[in-house]
């Protein structure tokens, strides 16, 4: 259920709702908006009636949310939630952002040359892996704590916000010590324990979707991290599982419009990881953008035949600066812009 106040609703108001809430042996979450303040009630609430809580000083109205989701629902948020990436790269905003960056971390040369490279050519946030979750345990884990130590060198060298994925609970604390925003990956993407975990610290999150989840599921998951208490979340369609072998996997594009359609959450689409070839990641950042899509992270390598992780789905960095015009029309043709790059 939520609970919408008045535009001029007091504190007082909004307390006495809480309350009331709390006296059913349910829980709150009040999200301040810029004009009015709608309260979600959390936990079993199918039973209870909407209309007692219209009775009270301040309410304007009472409803259930249908879907399974609830604090991740665009009926919570009518306008879309913006996440700020660092000091200013602003997702689910007009302008669209492109975090972009290697697959993994391989050296302090390597990120802090790439992060100047992506930079010029338009990203506004870096990505790189320290923690990597790869499907082999014997291939490259990342560098750990000194991946994060290289990450933090390439956003002092450029001023680009990181993000980067944490694969592990225990890791949270770590890595949220050191990124400006955590990744939780396709693999991880229902271990409920992490997404309560990184609910928990204040970074904001970059959540994937899992490789054979519903959108249903999706969002669900989703709450857990809203739940715990992180209002920060990104949704990212990364490609999921199909019969279909020519790319790595099926970049469900329509999904990016329904997740808008269905959430109040910023959407960023994934398409290397989408498409797992690099020869396919331009037309599809491009059809990105066309779906209404809050930007994008790609993955740029200076030396894709060599990367220690995805190189084949690895564009260059003049790769990337070749793209970037044909994104910025896009972005125009659907009413947005590309953001960009604001740091020395
Ligand atoms: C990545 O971003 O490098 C990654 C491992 O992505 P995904 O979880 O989408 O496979
Ligand atoms: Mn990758």
């Amino acid at each position: 259920m939520i609970i919408v106040m008045n535009p001029d609703a007091t504190q007082d108001q909004i307390d006495n709702v809480i309350g009331m809430i709390r006296e059913m042996g349910l829980k709150e979450h009040a999200i301040q908006g810029t004009e009015l303040t709608v309260v979600a009630v959390i936990g079993e609430d199918r039973k209870k009636d909407p209309s007692i809580f219209e009775t009270l000083p301040g309410v304007s109205k009472a409803m259930k949310v249908l879907a399974p989701y609830k604090m991740s629902a665009r009926e919570l948020h009518k306008q879309t939630s913006t996440v700020t990436i660092g000091e200013d790269c602003v997702i689910g905003g007009n302008a669209l952002q492109v975090i972009a960056g290697p697959c993994s971390v391989e050296s302090e040369e390597q990120i802090v040359n790439t992060a100047r490279m992506v930079k010029e050519a338009g990203a506004t946030a870096l990505r790189g892996g320290a923690f990597k979750p790869r499907t082999n345990p014997f291939s490259f884990q990342g560098h750990g704590e000194d991946g994060l130590k290289m990450l933090a060198a390439a956003r002092e060298a450029t001023g680009l916000p990181i993000v980067t994925e944490v694969v592990a609970p225990a890791d949270v604390e770590l890595v949220s010590s050191y990124a400006d925003c955590l990744q939780v990956g396709t693999r991880n993407a229902q271990n409920y324990a992490l997404l309560s975990e990184v609910g928990k610290q204040p970074k904001p999150v970059l959540y994937k979707r899992g490789m054979s989840m519903t959108l249903d599921e999706y969002l669900q998951a989703a709450d857990y991290i809203l739940a715990a208490g992180n209002e920060n979340v990104i949704l990212c369609e990364r490609g999921i599982r199909t019969f279909e072998k020519f790319g790595r996997n099926t970049y469900s594009i329509a999904a990016i419009a329904e997740l808008k359609h269905r959430s109040h959450l910023p959407v960023v689409g994934d398409p290397s990881h989408a498409t797992g070839h690099a020869h396919l990641v331009t037309p599809a950042a491009r059809a990105t953008i066309a779906v209404g899509a809050d930007g994008m992270i790609i993955e740029v390598h200076h030396d894709p035949a060599h990367a220690w992780s995805d190189g084949a789905q690895s564009l260059t960095p003049k790769q990337m600066a070749d793209m970037m015009p044909s994104l910025a029309q896009i972005a125009d043709a659907v009413g947005r812009s590309l953001a960009i790059p604001q740091h020395a």
